[in-house]
């Protein structure tokens, strides 16, 4: 296995947890972000207990699909079966975010798909963000529940826990994350200002559709 390859991933993984947390997305401890490796069955994921603000490159562990430690000095994240979950049910994902954003978690709270209101969101994520039901945190449970609903979807609330978002890069899979969050406080003030008239996606559709043929 490449070390240049891990050490390339390593340092992507470093950038993008001290962004996430740039932009409000994790605090302290919570969260983690993984990549796979190319060419190989493995992925570095952050260790538990670290933070994404001052990750570091030894604070990743290398583990196998199944989630089994390859190398690594600490322990790995307690979400790690969520990461394999996704990782073997979309062979196009090479990285997963894990975050607790606050508004995009309200929605969970709330059991409230965020749908693609604004025109950007409803390009990168047509169908929305759909809300996966509660399971203990670290359960297998949970981690099915996600790799169930993730065939579909490339970001899912978890109910009363957070946000998981997937892509083709680790700054793809990062970015999603922000923008879940950002799309969960653009449909709390719509609806605060226009209650449920702003969900009608049918008509959504036919409004951006009418626009892209225009353009
Ligand atoms: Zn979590």
């Amino acid at each position: 296995m490449s070390t240049n390859a891990i050490k390339e991933v390593s340092e992507r993984l470093v950038k993008a947890g001290r962004e996430l947390h740039e932009q409000g997305l994790v605090r302290g401890t919570s969260g983690n972000i993984s990549a796979k490796i190319p060419g190989t069955n493995t992925f570095l994921i952050k260790a538990s207990g670290v933070r994404m603000r001052f990750l570091k490159p030894e604070e990743l562990v290398l583990v196998d699909l199944q989630g089994n430690k390859v190398k690594g000095e600490l322990n790995v994240s307690l979400e790690t079966p969520i990461h394999s979950a996704v990782y073997g049910a979309r062979s196009d994902v090479q990285a997963v975010v894990h975050t607790h954003a606050s508004t995009a978690t309200a929605f969970g709270i709330a059991k409230t798909e965020i749908l693609p209101l604004q025109v950007e969101m409803f390009m990168l994520l047509p169908k929305g963000v759909p809300v996966v039901s509660f399971e203990q945190p670290g359960s297998e449970a949970l981690a099915e529940a996600v790799q169930r609903k993730i065939m579909g979807y490339d970001a899912v609330i978890l109910e009363n826990h957070g946000v998981v978002t997937v892509g083709s890069t680790i700054e793809a899979a990062c970015n999603l994350n922000g923008m879940v969050e950002e799309a969960a406080k653009i449909q709390f003030l719509a609806m605060t200002l226009a209650g449920r008239d702003v969900l009608d996606l049918a008509k959504l559709k036919e409004k951006f559709k009418t626009e892209n043929t225009l353009e």
